[in-house]
C-alpha cells in the first residue's frame, strides 16, 4: 500500500482532506476551525499531534480557517507558495519562522517519503494550485477551486489513482437559483468554479478505467444536490463507455464528515 486518503470535509463550509503514506500524515487545507478538524481526524482514528505538515491550496477562508491555529497547537509547518502566504498571512496569526515554508509553484519537491507538485489552477485567489502526490508507483490528485481546465492541467491528472474533483455546481441550478448576478457570473466564470458537467467531461478524458477511484468535492450547498452531482458525471462517464460500477469508483465528499479511507 501506498497510500491512504479521506476527505474530512469539502464545500464552501470548510475543506480539509487527509493523505498518509508509510512515513508521513498531511492535511491539504486546513478551511475549519481547528477543532473541528481535530474532531475529525480522531475520528478517523489519527492523533492530530502527529500531522507533519498542511499543504495549502489557496488562501481562501473555506481553506485556511483552521491552519494557523494547528500550526501553533501542535507546531505544524505549512507549506504555500509566496503568493499566497502573503495573501493569507494576516489570517492565520502570528506562526514560528520554522513553520513557514515556501514553494514554486510547478516545481515538484519531497517531504519526507511523499513527493509533491503543486501545478497552476484558475480561481480568484493569489496563486492558487492543484497538487499531485506521489509514493512508490501510485498517484493522487486533488483538484478543487479552478473555473477551466487547460492541457496542462490535463495532463496533471492523468494516470492518478485516486483523483478528487470538484463537481461544485448544476448549471441549469446556478442558472435558474437565487444567487445575485455577480456571484452567478463569479461561481461559472472562469475564475470560478467547475459544475458536475465539466467535472464528467474533465473526469472521461483523464480516465483509463482501470479501477481508478474518482471522488467529488466541493459541492455547493445552493447550486447543486448530491446525487444529481454524481448522476450527472456517471452519465457521461457511461456516454464515453466507462462502466462506473465496473471500471472505476464514483464516489461522493461530504460537508464536515468524512469519507471512509481510501487504501491506494
Ligand atoms: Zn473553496
Ligand atoms: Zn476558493
Amino acid at each position: 500500500m501506498s497510500f491512504r486518503f479521506c476527505s474530512l470535509s469539502s464545500g464552501s463550509s470548510g475543506n480539509s482532506q487527509y493523505i498518509e503514506t508509510g512515513g508521513m500524515k498531511i492535511l491539504v487545507d486546513a478551511g475549519l476551525s481547528g477543532k473541528k478538524i481535530q474532531n475529525l481526524l480522531t475520528s478517523v482514528d489519527v492523533d492530530p499531534s502527529e500531522i507533519d505538515c498542511i499543504l495549502v491550496t489557496h488562501e481562501h477562508g473555506d481553506h485556511v480557517k483552521g491552519a494557523g491555529i494547528l500550526s501553533r497547537r501542535f507546531n505544524i509547518p505549512i507549506y504555500a507558495n509566496e503568493k499566497t502566504w502573503e495573501a493569507m498571512e494576516e489570517e492565520l496569526g502570528k506562526l514560528k519562522d520554522e513553520n513557514i515554508k515556501i514553494f514554486n509553484t510547478n516545481s515538484d519537491f519531497e517531504i519526507g517519503d511523499l513527493g509533491i507538485l503543486p501545478f497552476n489552477i484558475y480561481h480568484d485567489a493569489a496563486e492558487p494550485v492543484g497538487y499531485n502526490f506521489y509514493n512508490k508507483n501510485k498517484k493522487i490528485s486533488v483538484i478543487t477551486d479552478t473555473g477551466c481546465i487547460d492541457d496542462q492541467i490535463k495532463k496533471h491528472i492523468k494516470n492518478s489513482n485516486l483523483l478528487m474533483i470538484e463537481s461544485n455546481h448544476d448549471e441549469n441550478m446556478l442558472r435558474m437559483g437565487s444567487y445575485p448576478w455577480f456571484l452567478k457570473k463569479r461561481v461559472s466564470g472562469e475564475l470560478g468554479h467547475l459544475s458536475n458537467e465539466d467535472a464528467g467531461n474533465i473526469v472521461s478524458d483523464a480516465l483509463s478505467g482501470k479501477n481508478e477511484k474518482i471522488l467529488l468535492g466541493h459541492l455547493s450547498r445552493e447550486n447543486n444536490f448530491p446525487e444529481l452531482a454524481h448522476q450527472t458525471v456517471s452519465n457521461i462517464l457511461n456516454e464515453k463507455g466507462i462502466d462506473v460500477c465496473r471500471d472505476i469508483s464514483l464516489d461522493l465528499t461530504f460537508k464536515e464528515k468524512t469519507t471512509k479511507i481510501y487504501n491506494i
